[in-house]
């Protein structure tokens, strides 16, 4: 019988290896609907109160396609998602929402959705900027429109009791993970990169509910693996994929804080559980960290990634670029040189989820780790 830690892992790696079947399973045991969500700010709470799945889907479930038939030009991201979709690999999910993060899904989705395809699509347009005068009253809209929108495809209507039930179960899970976040600066090595990564996928497609108690079974794991650490990384940028993490944890580089999208982004900041639900979740989005393909500008983004390297005690910054990421891409030189005048050590890494550069990404890392040693 697997211990609550063995057990915790073991269901969280299965889920990240086979979403699809972990999807499958949970629409087969309820009977209910799946919907399919571009990473990372749709507020699921609204998909959640509707009886569906919010599944996370970021374009590295399924080997690319040669038949995708997606321009070149596009990040990997996107071209994963796109091409899973029109090969029709993700045929478990029932409906699709679509938000304007940046100009590639803003823009082309539509155009590269297959004609064929009538599964309802929500585009969550969200305001340009966050302070904007009418930014809010628009934002609640938008939240109003796409709960209708989650009735309809769910067959079930989201009242306000159900929206607060599922704000709550929302905030504790982020609650639950950012103790694991927590953890991990304080106890430099407590989790590993990969265990991070699996543990933070894993709650992008399993109900909440469950990545709870998968979370609070993580954390029980007791001991202390400094003795094996030899540097302490804030590591930022849109996604690490295994073989990133794989070779963080064989330099001995232990996480302490990250920005990533695919880690804290997505798991920061809370709607307030009292009062017009639908208003805090317009509220809670507007407040979101900043982020280079939301509202925020450059320099408040810099600013909160140095200030979070500062209060993690990381002595490297590790930024990890998606290729061909825009938003994401302006941001760098400023944090390179915002990283220089600190004194502190920065690598920029490439990302590309279909065109893995393993061996360099091994090479690079452990000579990150050494220098300064
Ligand atoms: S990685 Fe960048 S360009 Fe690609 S989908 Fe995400 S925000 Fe858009």
């Amino acid at each position: 019988m697997p211990s609550g830690v063995e057990w915790a892992f073991r269901f969280a790696s299965e889920t990240c290896r086979s979403p699809v079947a972990a999807v499958s399973r949970w629409k087969w045991l309820s009977g209910r609907k799946a919907a399919g969500c571009i990473p990372i700010y749709v507020p699921e709470e609204v998909l959640h109160a509707a009886g569906m799945l919010p599944v996370t889907i970021w374009g590295n479930e399924f080997p690319p396609s040669p038949y995708g038939g997606v321009p070149p030009f596009v990040c990997s991201v996107a071209a994963g998602v796109v091409s899973a979709i029109r090969s029709g690999n993700w045929g478990e999910i029932d409906a699709w929402i679509f938000p304007s993060t940046c100009d590639t899904f803003q823009n082309a989705f539509e155009a590269l959705f297959p004609p064929e395809d009538g599964r309802s699509r929500f585009p969550f347009v969200f305001p340009a900027t966050a302070d904007t005068h009418g930014a809010a009253e628009y934002m609640l809209d938008r939240v109003e429109a796409f709960r209708e929108w989650a009735g309809e495809v769910s067959g079930r209507a989201v009242s306000e009791g159900a929206l607060e039930r599922s704000i709550r179960v929302y905030n504790e899970n982020r609650r639950i993970f950012a103790l694991l976040e927590e953890r991990m600066t304080e106890s430099p090595g407590s989790f590993s990169g990969m265990e991070f990564l699996t543990l933070s996928r894993a709650g992008m497609i399993l109900p909440k509910e469950g990545h709870t108690e998968i979370l609070r079974a993580a954390l029980s794991r007791q001991g202390d693996a400094s003795g094996n650490v030899r540097a302490k990384m804030f590591v930022t940028g849109i996604m690490a994929t295994p073989s990133v993490m794989e070779a963080m944890d064989a330099a001995g580089a232990a996480i302490v804080g990250n920005d990533l999208a695919l880690g804290h982004r997505y798991y920061s900041g809370s709607p307030e559980e009292e009062g017009d639900m639908p208003l805090s979740l317009a509220r809670r989005h507007l407040r979101r960290d900043p982020c280079s393909t939301l509202h925020g500008s450059v320099r408040p983004r810099i600013e909160e990634v140095l200030r979070n390297v500062a209060r993690s005690g990381a002595d490297r910054l590790l930024l990890l670029r998606m290729r061909q990421c825009e938003p994401e891409a302006g941001d760098i030189p400023d944090i390179a040189s915002a990283s220089r005048d600190r004194g502190i050590p920065f690598l920029c890494l490439d990302v590309d989820l279909h065109a893995e550069e393993r061996a360099s990404a091994k090479v690079r890392i452990e000579a990150f780790v050494e220098m300064g040693e």
